[in-house]
């Protein structure tokens, strides 16, 4: 996998792991000042870890993923069967061909594909 895909996957993963943090049901049961400081703190964690990732992106892939974020929860998707995780349309071949040798965005919902076998 090229390594700013694999950069974005780690990305994504802390973006999803941050909100699970404040979604998840049950956690807002554990209502103690304690409980908060330490979620505080945790969100700070993950919003430092995402922007130490997002400085050792190429500038036009950073670029895309920060315009992708405000509407996409998730960036980076699988292609399976040559369908677009995303979106559900079918990625031409060449393009799935080398789309874990390059880094390749969908052509139809804009976001970044990387290959399962
Ligand atoms: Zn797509």
């Amino acid at each position: 996998m090229h390594p700013q895909l694999t950069i974005l996957l780690e990305m994504q993963d802390l973006r999803l792991q941050r909100a699970a943090l404040t979604d998840e049901p049950g956690l807002d049961r554990l209502e103690t000042d304690e409980f908060h400081v330490e979620l505080r703190a945790a969100l700070e964690a993950l919003d430092e870890k995402i922007r130490e990732l997002q400085e050792q992106l190429d500038a036009p892939i950073r670029a895309r993923w920060e315009r992708g974020l405000p509407h996409l929860r998730r960036m980076v998707v699988p292609v399976i069967g040559g369908v677009c995780y995303g979106c559900f349309m079918a990625i031409p071949t060449s393009r799935v061909e080398s789309a874990n040798e390059t880094v390749q965005t969908c052509e139809n919902c804009g976001r970044f594909i990387y290959v399962l076998p």
